[in-house]
């Protein structure tokens, strides 16, 4: 009998032994295709030998030190790599040990911002429905994830509120065009805040693509524009979320550089350390630090393991890597040879209702009827039996249900690593492929 509290004591895990590039050994002697890098997280795949070595050396140089005495070398390194050339004006960085982690610090630093300027009155938060911003409780929090939050909601923060997210595919009516879909997510922002009142408000909280709640879920063009311009007509900070899509998932550094925006906040996590630490970020514009720096000057939060020098040092061998390699131009190349793949392999299939996402973090949603855009019921399970399915044809992907509103819909979300090849990715979209005939034919029968 395991002793480990595993996500579900009702199964039984297969024990990975190690891994390699998109591969992973198990201990049965299987071998898997890890296409989505665990939670979008393995953006160099696995088993890096110069990240192993730089962790073994950090780890008998100097393993830890507490943050409130000193600073290490990788994570200052890391820092300067990160915003010392300023994307968007984020000029520091802030390292803990998670995505929710992050999320907390940044809901925490945009309201000591708010303070420390002079409006302690902002106490309100305004996220987005369909969104994952992690599982502590202020994370979770600000999150629309049905699913996570159901049993917690009565204890969850009461100063949020939700509006729709921008998902054309599901939302936008059919009379409408994209501009017109824009502005009415624009006017719903903007009555969220005078229905809160606009000088309550602390920051709006979004992902720069949709991850985990309904599958890489991109921006309509002007969106993320639009909404920058109703926070700061009503200065509320915006926090962008990229723990699952930044830091090169994309085809670009940040995901934000493709809408024409930046944000006063932004977290960072999976892509960051590429699993090889346990590490996450928060960048942060001037605009706040200069209010910081002006008044206290200490952020009023912190954790015993931030900035751990092991993590850091990881993370530091990460980014130069996707550095030195051009990564992130292997991403946008291997975009559309991903895409074109998976259109290939799905688009004449009645149950596949959408293709989407951009760079390597793309999402297949399934449909019981696609001209209707219906779900299959809730109880078929769906997007469960292709994860059991498509791992015992040897391919790890990262599918959920509650695409559409939170209950309704499945989506698999394929996220292989940077330096993936277009041999690697039509294996996995064949076995993909596979997959989700199986689970077709089984519902079928
Ligand atoms: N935000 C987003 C967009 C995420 O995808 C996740 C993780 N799935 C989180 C926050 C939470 O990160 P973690 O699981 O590392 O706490």
């Amino acid at each position: 009998m395991s002793r480990v509290l595993h996500r579900s004591s009702k199964m039984t895990f297969p024990k990975a032994v190690s891994g390699h590039g998109i591969e992973l050994t198990l201990a049965d002697g299987r071998t898997v295709i890890d296409a989505s890098g665990g939670a979008a997280v393995a953006c160099l795949g696995h088993g890096n030998t110069r990240v192993a070595q730089a962790i073994a050396k950090q780890a008998s140089t100097i393993a830890y030190i507490h943050t409130l005495f000193f600073t290490s070398e990788p994570a200052e390194e890391l820092a300067e790599l990160l915003v010392g050339h300023e994307p968007g004006d984020l000029v520091r960085a802030f390292f803990v040990s998670s995505g929710s982690e992050a999320m907390e610090s940044a809901l925490k630093l945009s309201r000591q911002y708010q303070v420390e300027r002079g409006q302690p009155e902002r106490v309100h938060y305004i996220a987005r429905k369909q969104s994952y911003h992690g599982n502590t409780f202020g994370a979770l929090s600000v999150s629309g994830h049905m699913g996570r939050r159901s049993i917690y909601e009565p204890v969850l923060l009461p100063n949020v509120s939700h509006v729709a997210p921008c998902f054309p595919h599901h939302y936008q009516q059919d009379a409408e065009t994209d501009a017109q879909y824009v502005q009415r997510l624009g006017d719903e922002l903007e009555a969220e805040f005078q229905r809160v009142g606009p000088n309550k408000v602390i920051a709006f909280v979004a992902e720069t693509i949709v991850g985990a709640t309904s599958g890489c879920v991109t921006a309509l063009p002007g969106y993320f524009k639009k909404m920058r311009e109703v926070c700061d007509r009503h200065g509320a900070l915006l926090i962008l979320d990229e723990i699952m899509c930044g830091m090169g998932r994309s085809g670009t550094t940040h995901a934000w550089e493709q809408e024409g925006v930046s944000p006063d906040i932004q977290t960072v996590a999976k892509g960051l350390g590429g699993g090889y630490g346990s590490i996450g970020a928060i960048l942060v514009g001037r605009k706040v630090i200069d209010v910081l720096d002006a008044g206290t000057g200490a952020f009023v939060h912190g954790h015993t393991y931030q900035a751990h020098p092991v993590a850091c040092a990881a993370a530091l061998e990460v980014q130069r890597i996707i550095k030195e390699e051009r990564l992130v131009d292997n991403v946008k190349a291997m975009e559309s040879v991903l895409g074109d793949a998976l259109r290939r392999r799905f688009a004449d299939n009645q149950y596949v209702g959408d293709i989407r996402g951009r760079g390597l973090f793309q999402a297949v949603e399934f449909v019981s009827d696609r001209n209707a855009r219906a779900p299959f019921a809730r109880g078929v399970q769906f997007s469960e039996r292709l994860k059991a399915n498509a791992l015992a044809l040897g391919l790890a992907i990262y599918p959920n249900g509650g695409t559409i509103d939170g209950q309704a819909g499945d989506h698999v979300i394929i996220a292989p690593p940077y330096n993936v090849t277009s041999a690697q990715i039509d294996q996995i979209v064949e076995l993909l492929g596979d997959a989700v005939d199986l689970t077709l034919s089984k519902l079928t029968q």
